[in-house]
């Protein structure tokens, strides 16, 4: 039975708070492709609102998969000075959701299917699937799966976890113990480590920060609750033949009108995973803090496809991941600090032989880099600066120094004593080729004081070519966020000034907002 939005009888029905697309980018239509291709039928529910949507489907035969999508609702619906969205002429229209919208689709389906089997995941279930503060509460909450009242929840991609709960589903076996999942239990089994209980990491700023420390996906973890405990099965090994077979599959890239990946209808993503350490960033405690990048012969066979498909026009919208120039810097061979270390392959040479092929598959006018560059990588290959400047970017390669100020940048986890070095690569190899380079920045990080602002001020306006800016949001289970609730660096427990003051971040928004207007920038303002 092919996936659909209508009938029954299904095995999995998949509930999400975005579009379905049948596109290897869209977490609903990933999850409903692999389902699908390992024999299991899928029924899909976009976007419920009435008691007639959370029922059209029926009961499935195995459990429902809930999802937020691949944005967390409170980030989706809100911008970072708490305006709603829809109200906000700024800010950047997405598709409304409901607020905590894993949570309210979970209670409507235990109203609805009495006994049902629940299976959460997305980004939003995933980083909230400990103790966190939550920043539109402004206080600190419980895990997701308490809330939800979910059975089991998803952590990171979940191809491989949700393969393995529909196959045990099917087989009347308990679907608790699965890698890369997490369960409620009375009992802690032998293996996990404790982190600091919820009311003590929700009392006590000192344990929130030891908590903090001690998040990782590589181990079995686990949180004491009143009566019960969060349980974290370390996550299962992706690998290279297995990303190989989930972007192989027969995705139709057709997009739903109001799809927000319509400007990524053919996009391909080379790998995943970061080795970046930023602190506001939690794709390492959601995908993982190693590249896993997939088969060239795999992305070139995806290519092929597109080729073919009655939308495309000749272009190949990005070919990148979360840095695209970290593809093909898979190493993995132990738990450290991967851009400091020498083990590390900069050559780019499995970046550029991609690009170079990429963009002599026949019917492929042009290939772009849309993803972010990681320009203290990319310092490394003058030949990928190269390559990516004669053929990749239209006019101007968009870079994330985030702020100048050095202090700021040891609390954001960025490097930033080569920018200057980069910019002058970049000139001498772009001499007379009309390309530019332009910046992203985040302001209200926590850290920065009057005089780290004024600085990197002084310097944007200086430079003159801010592509955007934003203002610093505390995200569930990031450093920085620890930081904003608890005003403690986690690392050192060295305190860290941090600015709560609504009046101050709209001064410092309007300053920004100044530099943008003289930056002739075309982009939404997200504040
Ligand atoms: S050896 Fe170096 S590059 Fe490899 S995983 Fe360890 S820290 Fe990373």
């Amino acid at each position: 039975m092919p996936i659909s939005t209508s009938g029954n009888n299904f095995d999995i029905i998949l509930v999400s708070a975005e579009w379905w697309d049948d596109h290897p980018l869209s977490p609903v239509g990933v999850i409903a492709r692999v389902l699908d291709a390992k024999g299991f039928s899928v029924g899909i529910i976009e976007k419920p609102e009435t008691p007639e949507d959370f029922q059209k489907l029926g009961a499935p035969g195995l459990f429902f998969g809930v999802t937020a999508g691949s944005i967390d609702s409170m980030m989706n619906n809100y911008t970072p000075m708490k305006h709603r969205r829809e109200n906000d002429p700024h800010a950047r229209k997405q598709n409304i959701m409901p607020d905590r919208a894993t949570i309210v689709y979970c209670n409507a389906l235990r109203r609805h299917f009495k006994g049902c089997t629940i299976v959460i995941g997305g980004i939003e279930a995933s980083l909230r699937r400990f103790t966190h503060y939550d920043y539109w509460d402004n206080d600190v909450r419980r895990s997701i799966l308490l809330d939800s009242r979910a059975d089991v929840l998803v952590y990171g991609n979940g191809e491989m976890q949700i393969i393995e709960l529909a196959r045990r589903a099917r087989d009347g076996k308990e679907l608790a113990g699965v890698p890369g999942t997490c369960i409620v239990s009375k009992d802690v089994p032998a293996g996990f480590e404790m982190l600091p209980g919820h009311a003590l990491a929700a009392a006590d700023k000192s344990k929130f920060c030891e908590m903090q420390n001690m998040f990782s996906i590589s181990k079995n973890l686990a949180q004491e609750y009143d009566r019960n405990h969060v349980l974290q099965y370390s996550y299962p090994k992706y690998t290279a033949k297995f990303l190989d077979w989930v972007y192989s599959l027969d995705y139709s890239r057709f997009m739903h009108p109001d799809s927000l990946l319509r400007m990524a209808q053919f996009s391909v993503q080379t790998h995943r995973g970061c080795i970046g350490t930023c602190s506001f960033c939690s794709l390492g405690l959601h995908q993982g803090n190693r590249i896993i990048s997939r088969s060239q012969e795999s992305i070139l066979a995806e290519i092929g496809k597109i080729v073919k498909h009655s939308e495309f026009r000749g272009v190949i919208d990005d070919l990148g991941g979360p840095s695209a120039n970290m593809y093909g810097m898979d190493c993995g061979i132990c738990g450290g600090d991967c851009l400091s270390c020498e083990k590390l392959d900069r050559s780019h040479k499995p970046i550029i032989e991609l690009m170079r092929k990429a963009r002599k598959v026949r019917g492929v006018r042009k290939v772009f880099v849309r993803s972010g560059v990681r320009y203290d990588l990319a310092i490394e290959s003058p030949v990928y600066i190269e390559e990516l400047s004669k053929f990749h970017i239209s006019g101007c390669l968009k870079v994330a120094p985030e702020h100048f100020s050095p202090r700021v940048l040891g609390l954001m986890g960025k490097p930033g004593e080569r920018l200057e070095e980069f910019v002058q690569l970049f000139g001498k190899l772009n001499t007379g080729t009309g390309q530019s380079l332009r910046y992203y920045l985040m302001i209200g990080h926590p850290g920065e004081d009057r005089a780290s602002l004024d600085e990197l001020v002084k310097k944007a306006e200086g430079l003159g070519n801010i592509e955007n800016f934003q203002l610093f949001t505390p995200t569930p289970m990031t450093v920085s966020t620890c930081m904003y609730w608890t005003g403690l660096d986690p690392r050192t427990m060295e305190p860290v000034k941090v600015v709560y003051d609504y009046r101050t971040k709209k001064r410092m928004k309007e300053k920004m907002l100044d530099i943008l207007d003289d930056s002739e920038t075309t982009q939404h303002k997200d504040y």
